[in-house]
């Protein structure tokens, strides 16, 4: 399994909150996409939320102490421990 080189996909934050506030905060997107899926809103909105979740996640992720070929490794070491769970296998 290969994992790709880390790249960030959203823009940084201004002014982002401090490391513990940003961590809480995906959850409240988590929330949101279950909710837009659960009341039936489409997949556009439920597709939005679950970007709101990555970009907090990605927010998060840039206040932590490692440059891009750390996360490469970090994120590499991720999906091998997926893939010796046997959660791949699709496309
Ligand atoms: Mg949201």
């Amino acid at each position: 399994m290969v994992a790709t080189p880390w790249h960030w996909q959203f823009p940084p934050i201004a002014e982002p909150l401090p490391l513990e506030e940003q961590i809480a905060s995906i959850i409240g997107e988590v929330v949101e996409a279950l909710e837009a899926l659960q009341n039936g809103e489409g997949y556009e909105r439920v597709a939005e939320e679950l970007m709101d979740v990555k970009h907090r996640t990605e927010s998060a992720i840039r206040n932590l102490p490692f440059d891009d070929d750390q996360l490469t490794a970090i994120k590499r070491g991720v999906i091998e421990k997926n893939d010796r769970r046997g959660y791949y296998g699709g496309e």
